[in-house]
């Protein structure tokens, strides 16, 4: 499968069409972002673990019922996936607070919940991706009842699988987000990308970050953080 014309450019990824209208090519790019585009950077390499982290947990989490944009992998940085419709909502799961919730209510990074916790925020880089409620989502008829049901369910069962798959890889899933989208005939799947880019993943032991935290704090070995992720995630999947 080839590219065709470049559809759109994000922060880290380019999309193009394909001969197939059902399909596209995402190429992933080392360019990161943080602050909603306020700091810019390089994490070299990134775009290949990004790539390759991305679909091997997608792969994993349709053997585990969720249903995933994920086709093939054409190349280290590109991969073939469903062309869908994203639905405006970043969803956001936690396990253990940190990063905006902590900031938000006033709590230190670290605490383990009882139980995970879900939130949305419309997805609008403009507005700064204001935090929103299922309520909020219907009025600005984001999603549906049904599709946000969905969504949640989903996104818990991401929640389950994932946090025992780094649990394995003595690495602990602090918090993530996720993107759904809508296919041709009207399904949810699962889209976008699962990476140190849009997880918060610490060492079990030594709670070393190991994400795009140590980018947006300036903390350094951000290059390092991502080769050790996936050196475990592979070291997983062997
Ligand atoms: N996240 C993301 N994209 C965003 C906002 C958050 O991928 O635009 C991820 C982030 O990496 C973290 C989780 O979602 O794993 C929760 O982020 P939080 O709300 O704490 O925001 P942050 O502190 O990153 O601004």
């Amino acid at each position: 499968m080839e590219k065709g014309k470049q559809l759109y450019e994000g922060k880290a990824k380019k999309v193009f069409e394909t001969d197939d209208k059902d399909l596209l090519i995402v190429s992933y790019k080392d360019d990161a972002t943080a602050f909603n585009g306020l700091k810019k950077g390089t994490i070299k390499g990134k775009g290949v673990i990004n790539n390759q982290m991305s679909n091997r947990l997608m792969k994993l989490l349709e053997t585990k019922g969720v249903p995933t944009h994920f086709v093939e992998e054409l190349s280290e940085r590109d991969t073939l996936v469903r062309r869908v419709k994203i639905v405006p909502l970043e969803v956001i799961i936690r396990n253990i607070s940190a990063g905006s919730f902590s900031k938000r209510y006033g709590v230190p990074e670290g605490i383990e919940f009882k139980r995970p916790t879900i939130e949305f925020s419309y997805k609008n880089d403009e507005l700064g991706d204001p935090l929103l409620n299922d309520d909020h989502a219907l009025a600005l008829e984001l999603a549906t009842e049904e599709e946000i049901a969905t969504i949640r369910k989903y996104a818990f069962r991401v929640n389950e699988v994932l946090r025992e798959f780094w649990s394995g890889c003595g690495v602990t899933l602090v918090d993530f987000k996720l993107e759904f989208g809508k296919t041709s005939d009207g399904k949810i799947i699962l889209a976008d990308e699962i990476s140190p880019d849009t997880c918060r993943l610490w060492d079990s032991v030594t709670k070393e970050k190991l994400d795009k935290d140590r980018f947006r704090r300036d903390m350094g070995g951000v290059e390092d953080a991502y080769a050790e992720i996936m050196r475990r995630l592979n070291e997983a999947l062997k």
